[in-house]
């Protein structure tokens, strides 16, 4: 799209739409005549028109730079339902509450309640306000709007490049655009650390921080974090190895690193945390061996309703007993020299902390842990028992 560029008063009407200033408040905002106001307002949607109503004007002024879009923020500082953010994108290219509900085949008062909720959770006025806060923690981006622009026709083609619901919620434990891992080449099999003569894997440059307290070696990503230390950008496939070894040893929340240990009331003195699993982490005796961390009680049900490996079903837990009891990882063998290491052919498994000999060839990415001691609860019935603590209360008193 070649376009001019905008005059100050055309870029500052941008900006205080992305501000949550109301159409009817602009000429007071501005300092201008209503009529010249009008007049702009027109003129932009003239010079845009894709831009349907003031949201989508915004989006496509900041993906376009004729209004300089505003900084960047880590988009895991904000907690947002996957079907919120969906709305979002779908208010940034312009639909209005018909338009959506008519897409997504959702009565139009349930996307009415939703786009209520998602100005409450944003803390924002007006759509056009949810965008620009949407944009700053890139779930409106400028790749998502050039797409829907080259397809403004086509809604569901335009669509189809949003990152879907199913994409579940923004996990701590994922890994993020910009982390890569180490080259294989770092690889290489010294005389170990477990005795003087076994030999094993290591890193060429080995420092204290590349093995656990097991001795295993564990897998290099490199980690880009926020000042505050959390991770930024998209998130991708796969796992983080470090981040979710600190949160699965820690027993943190897998979605904000939040604090996941429930109160006394539940699972005695020592508290209890809760897991969702599946029917395929189930084994023997009834134990959960699992490589996904715990979740809280605010983030559960967004995790229940949508992340994808929780699709067909799954069990929530409350976890009173549980113990590391091993790494997933990949097997690597010496090669031709005996320092030279290639990996396995075998896909990432399971290796016991017991096998001392086995580990020793191993390249860690997850830490496993195995739930030995639980109660099967109903997950919405602990969620509102945990909001709504005084209800419980009158209903075993009556
Ligand atoms: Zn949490």
């Amino acid at each position: 799209m070649s376009l001019k560029t905008l005059t100050p008063d055309e870029q500052s009407i941008i900006q205080h739409l992305a501000a949550g200033v109301l159409a009817r408040d602009l000429p007071a905002a501005l300092g201008l005549p209503k009529r010249t106001t009008q007049d702009l307002t027109l003129g932009l949607h003239k010079l845009l028109p894709a831009a349907r109503n003031h949201a989508s004007l915004v989006a496509i002024c900041y993906t376009t730079a004729l209004v300089a879009p505003p900084p960047l923020l880590d988009p895991s500082d904000i907690f947002l339902p996957a079907e919120e953010r969906e709305l979002l994108v779908l208010i940034a290219m312009g639909m209005n509450g018909r338009d959506i509900a008519k897409h997504l085949g959702r009565a139009a008062s349930t996307v009415g309640e939703q786009i209520t909720s998602l100005l409450g959770d944003l803390q924002v006025k007006t759509w056009a306000q949810a965008v620009h806060i949407g944009w700053q923690f890139q779930i409106v981006t400028a790749a998502v709007i050039r797409t829907w622009l080259e397809h403004a026709k086509d809604v569901n083609a335009a669509t189809a490049v949003l990152p879907a619901a199913s994409a579940g919620p923004l996990l701590y434990v994922r890994t993020r655009e910009g982390e890569v891992p180490d080259t294989p080449r770092a690889l290489c099999a010294v005389g170990g650390p477990f005795s003087a003569e076994a030999r094993g894997l290591s890193y060429w440059d080995q420092t204290a921080d590349d093995r656990d307290e097991n001795g295993v070696l564990w897998a290099r990503v490199s980690e880009v974090l926020s000042r505050s230390g959390r991770p930024v950008g998209r998130p991708l496939q796969g796992v983080h190895p470090a981040r979710q070894r600190d949160t699965m040893r820690n027993q943190r929340c897998r979605v904000g690193y939040c604090t996941a240990r429930l109160g006394p009331t539940r699972g005695g003195s020592g508290g209890a945390y809760l897991y969702l699993v599946t029917a395929k982490e189930q084994g023997a005796g009834g134990v959960y061996r699992t490589v996904e961390p715990p979740v809280c009680i605010e983030h559960a049900l967004l995790c229940a309703d949508s992340e994808p490996r929780l699709r067909d079903g799954y069990t929530a837990l409350l976890v009173t007993s549980s113990a590391i009891t091993g790494v997933l990882g990949r097997r690597y063998t010496p090669v031709d020299d005996g320092v030279t290491v290639a990996a396995s052919r075998d896909n990432m498994a399971f290796h016991s902390y017991t096998d001392h000999s086995g580990l020793r060839w191993v390249l860690a990415s997850q830490l496993v842990r195995d739930l030995t001691s639980y109660e099967v609860v109903d997950l919405r019935l602990l969620i509102r028992e945990a909001f709504n603590p005084s209800a419980e209360e009158s209903a075993s008193c009556s």
